[in-house]
């Protein structure tokens, strides 16, 4: 079944969603906290549509295959083609924000880094991006006011501020559309900030972001 990227207010967008285009290490405190240089260049790569399930429903992780990781991040929905884009283009190509977890196999990502594989499994298995409701944007917001935060068991664990990314918004989607050409229905997620761990069996998760939205959720025992 195809996932369709919904708004607040329930209305479907009106393509399903494409792929996931994300930036790895786009917070300076993450890229510390795992012990991995700050990058010049952002480090792309893709989840696939399959990827993909409802932030809101009940969180489920394959953790027969070691540690999963949540990554708590800004999500953008991409309305218009981009390639080659300007950074304004870009930035009026967003018509929705909201949040998403980059769930992370973290032990089958180190093992693969070791040998220097690629990292795929690790990220862009079935579930490993729960994607929540977008807030609609009727015009380019202030990226660096915007922020987002994940409570686990009523304990805040991250906090995300627009201002503290290495690759702005719209410098970012402009970057990433000069490698991949972005469709309407493509998401884009942003990077995230300090505070990943491993994902507690059973814990009730709670992101806001600003703007308004809420998701509480839980994560399956
Ligand atoms: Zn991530």
């Amino acid at each position: 079944m195809r996932f369709v990227p919904r708004f607040t207010d329930g209305q479907a967008f009106p393509h399903a969603l494409g792929k996931i285009v994300c930036v790895g290490r786009n917070y300076a405190d993450h890229a510390r906290e795992l012990d991995n240089p700050v990058p010049s260049e952002p480090l792309l790569f893709i989840k696939p549509a399959t990827s993909a399930v409802p932030l809101e429903s009940t969180i489920e992780a394959p953790f027969s295959r070691g540690e999963v990781h949540y990554e708590t991040e800004l999500a953008l929905l991409i309305g218009e083609e981009l390639s080659h884009a300007t950074t304004d283009e870009a930035e009026r190509a967003v018509v929705g924000i909201g949040l998403a977890l980059d769930l992370t196999l973290r032990d089958v990502q180190s093992r693969l880094k070791e040998k220097a594989h690629p990292w795929e499994i690790a990220k862009a298995f079935d579930g490993a991006c729960p994607l929540s409701v977008f807030q609609p944007l009727a015009q380019v917001p202030n990226w660096s006011a915007i922020s987002f935060t994940l409570e686990v068991d009523g304990e805040l664990r991250q906090h995300g501020e627009g201002s503290e990314m290495l690759f702005p918004v719209a410098s970012l989607v402009a970057e990433m559309s000069r490698h991949f050409t972005l469709q309407p229905g493509d998401v884009v997620l942003t990077g995230t900030p300090a505070g990943v761990g491993p994902l507690p069996r059973g814990a009730e998760l709670r992101f806001t972001l600003t703007g308004g939205l809420e998701v509480v959720t839980r994560v399956v025992e």
